[in-house]
């Protein structure tokens, strides 16, 4: 099928770091899928910094296809930094994203978009037999998963997969960094994007190496982390500085009232509770710069969503 880049429907995008034996293979079995689908479509790989050949296997494969767009940064910044330089580029108005090692598999891609007409704006594969580690991969998601389910409400069962299917516009009301690609829906679920799943297949990882150790967990509970405050406190700053404000101005008052107390009752010289004056003093003065810090925290984001109407 052609491409007139205002007619694409489907977009396919694929963060790629030293995948130079999957390159070829996923591409072709990409085409297959995307050519029994019969409308026009993209594939975008973003080479994420590669040392190998990844590069090269690409730039040959795109002489002789135009529907293949190849992105390639200067250095590894990471997959969700790939994959957000991907979103950034695409304009299908369906785009679907997938892992580059072929342990996702395009012959799924139909699937996840009927799902999508059947009237969602995001639908995330599922890989219920999925064919990765136990201890260092499959027990950490789970456990991930559960957290992202009750955090944020969105109840899907593997919000780590790559394979997922999105409605261009929500993608372009999402910023997508750190390790934040495994989190999508939750973002997308902040903007009222309507929210589905099909299974999908799993393959083991046959060429390559995987990119991962267990040090991501740590990364991905950081995000998780980050993404909680985001979603509880985005909107008013006010609410989380203002109760850490109230904390510290009680404390002050509290050690005022022990200051007074010693004065009043007590045979103490106000030189001998000099400590407490200080103490006093430096809780009143923490307690409200922190309380004038939500102040101008709600300021910035009234002025930034004036900015973006
Ligand atoms: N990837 C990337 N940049 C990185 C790490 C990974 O673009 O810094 C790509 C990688 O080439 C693959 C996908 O992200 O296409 C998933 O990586 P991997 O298969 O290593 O993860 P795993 O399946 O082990 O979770
Ligand atoms: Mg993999």
């Amino acid at each position: 099928m052609g491409t007139s880049k205002d007619k694409l429907e489907y977009s396919v995008v694929i963060p790629v770091y030293n995948e130079e034996d999957n390159a070829e293979l996923l591409y072709n079995r990409i085409v297959e899928a995307l050519e029994s689908m019969k409308s026009p479509y993209e594939v975008v790989f973003v080479d994420d910094g590669s040392s190998d050949k990844t590069f090269q296997v690409l730039s040959d494969l795109k002489k002789s296809d135009e529907n293949l767009k190849v992105i390639k940064f200067r250095g590894n910044f990471g997959q969700s930094a790939a994959m957000g330089a991907g979103f950034k580029y695409a304009s299908g108005k369906i785009v679907i994203a997938m892992d580059g090692d072929l342990q996702n598999d395009p012959m799924d891609i139909p699937n996840l978009v009927k799902k999508m007409n059947e009237g969602y704006d995001i639908v995330s594969g599922w890989r219920k037999n999925r064919k990765d580690k136990m201890i260092i991969r499959k027990i950490p998601s789970k456990i991930a998963n559960r957290l992202v389910q009750k955090l944020t409400g969105v109840k899907i069962h593997d919000t780590g997969c790559s394979l997922k299917a999105y409605r261009k516009d929500i993608l372009n009301k999402i910023r997508v960094y750190g390790e934040l690609h495994r989190f999508i829906p939750a973002l997308g679920g902040i903007e009222g994007a309507r929210i589905s799943e099909v299974e999908v297949t799993h393959h083991e990882r046959k060429f390559g190496v995987s990119k991962y150790n267990i040090t991501r967990t740590f990364r991905v509970i950081m995000d998780l982390i980050s993404l909680n405050v985001f979603m509880k406190y985005l909107s008013n700053p006010l609410q989380f500085f203002g109760r850490l404000g109230l904390v510290f101005n009680a404390l002050g008052l509290s050690f005022l009232g022990i200051m007074l107390y010693c004065l009043q009752f007590s045979n103490f010289t106000f030189e001998e509770v000099n400590v407490l004056v200080s103490t006093t003093f430096l809780f009143f003065a923490a307690g409200f710069q922190i309380l004038f810090f939500g102040l101008i925290a709600n300021v910035v984001v009234r002025t930034s969503n004036r900015i973006k109407k």
